[in-house]
């Protein structure tokens, strides 16, 4: 019997028809053993597998923004006790392709699942991309392999042979061939924390944010597309960077057009889930937008985001700011302060909020409430502004590997503390009313 699973759903399910409201999420503590993936061998590091406390955050997958862009990666504490979730979450949740990072068979555990598994919790966790990469690379290893070779190495003692296979996902991939429950995946599960639960949260369909590796994401389109199908959206919206952030790999339009034409494919093969086209376009200094304008309007959805000179004085923030959402085709203003209120953190942005806010309801544009812990923007005195004046809203994630799309509970908490009504929120709806702009 084929079936999926996902932790990150089962918390969100298990969550579901809970009272109990989490913390914001916090500084975290948990740290992957990293395998390592240099060029030199693709082993990983020798080290234990226990999940061992960081003594400092550490870099997001987000750290190739510009140096004073670097955001400092805030994670969630583990610190539930462990339990019998491993097998109580280990139900299939619905019928799958042979493609889901979660796909596996159900009995004896399927160690492509364990392994991608063990990533999902690592990400959302919030450990930085590069050690969590290790894993990801032994599940594609693994899924590779003819039928057969992985029982036979494992008798041979071969395993670690193989390039991208180490002492640490070699010893994941045996306990899981032999039946038992990975003891790394069950002591991340153990002190895994659910997704926060809420009515907003059950009203969202997608999310209109997120990265992949086309540009400094950690995943591919399609395993970004397949982990939010597995947490119940319907669609996301796939927003690469745009030329200019090129220490983020933006996306040239030569790079966009090609990416246009994969989506295209992914649509067929994933439907009815739908990967809406997208961009994350670099506000430049005089409100203008880079990428160009033929090509934006051809994109479903186009979130516009300040990356550089975030302290220019207020009146010329807010002068571009505006000039930017006036575009016809932003639909999202992405984190708008740029703030980060971990590791070295960075100050809000100065801009009349009023001004700029009121420019957002002027032209359809959705004000972002950006699910990163480390960004948490708009802070809590602006978004009640936002709120108040009535914008539209877009909670997204930001998300720069699969398990970090389950970060969409704590912005859902965030708009609900506010008032905001679902329907004031673009990602209730549908693909095709995102996609049309019919907010
Ligand atoms: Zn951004
Ligand atoms: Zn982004």
């Amino acid at each position: 019997m084929l079936g999926c699973r996902v932790f990150g759903s089962r918390n969100a399910l298990l969550s579901r028809g809970s009272t109990a409201r989490p913390a914001a999420p916090r500084r975290s503590d948990l740290m992957a053993p990293a395998d390592r993936q240099d060029s030199s061998d693709q082993r990983e590091n020798p080290d234990r597998i226990e999940p061992t406390l960081m003594a400092e955050p550490t870099d997001s997958a987000e750290a190739n923004e510009p140096t004073d862009d670097r955001i400092e990666s805030d994670v969630e504490r583990v610190r539930e006790p462990v339990s019998d979730r491993m097998r109580a979450l280990s139900q299939p949740l619905r019928p799958r392709t042979s493609r889901g990072p979660a796909c596996s068979r159900v009995n004896p555990v399927d160690p492509v699942w364990a392994l991608r598994q063990i990533a999902f919790q690592l990400e959302r966790s919030g450990a930085p991309t590069y050690r969590v990469r290790a894993f990801r690379r032994a599940a594609e290893v693994t899924s590779a392999l003819p039928a057969g070779e992985l029982s036979r190495r494992i008798a041979d003692g071969s395993l670690q042979a193989l390039a991208g296979i180490g002492p640490a996902t070699a010893e994941v991939i045996t306990q899981a061939v032999a039946g038992q429950d990975p003891e790394y995946l069950n002591k991340l599960l153990g002190g895994a924390e659910p997704a926060p639960a809420s009515a907003m949260r059950d009203a969202l369909h997608g999310d209109c944010h997120t990265h992949s590796t086309w540009s400094d994401g950690g995943s591919s389109p399609a395993e970004m597309a397949e982990a939010a199908r597995d947490l119940g959206h319907e669609w996301i919206a796939l927003t690469d960077h745009s030329p200019r952030l090129t220490v983020a790999n933006g996306l040239s339009m030569e790079r966009l057009l090609e990416q246009l034409e994969l989506i295209g494919q992914l649509n067929v093969e994933l439907a009815p889930f739908r990967i809406l086209t997208g961009i994350e376009v670099d506000i430049l200094e005089d409100g203008s937008l880079d990428q160009r304008q033929d090509l934006l309007a051809r994109l479903d959805v186009v979130v516009a985001s300040v990356h550089s000179k975030l302290r220019m004085p207020g009146r010329e923030m807010t002068r571009r700011m505006i000039t930017a959402v006036s575009n016809p085709h932003v639909d999202v203003l992405g984190h708008c302060t740029g703030r980060m209120i971990a590791g070295r953190g960075r100050p809000e942005s100065e801009f009349d909020p009023e001004r700029v806010f009121g420019a957002c309801i002027e032209h359809g544009v959705a004000v972002e409430i950006n699910c990163r812990p480390e960004r948490q923007d708009p802070p809590d005195r602006l978004l009640r502004i936002a709120a108040e004046m009535g914008c539209l809203f877009s909670i997204d994630t930001d998300a720069h590997a699969p398990g970090q799309l389950d970060w969409i509970g704590s912005g859902c908490l965030r708009a609900e503390a506010m008032g905001i009504e679902p329907d004031r929120v673009i990602n209730t709806r549908g693909a095709d009313a995102v996609s049309a702009r019919a907010f």
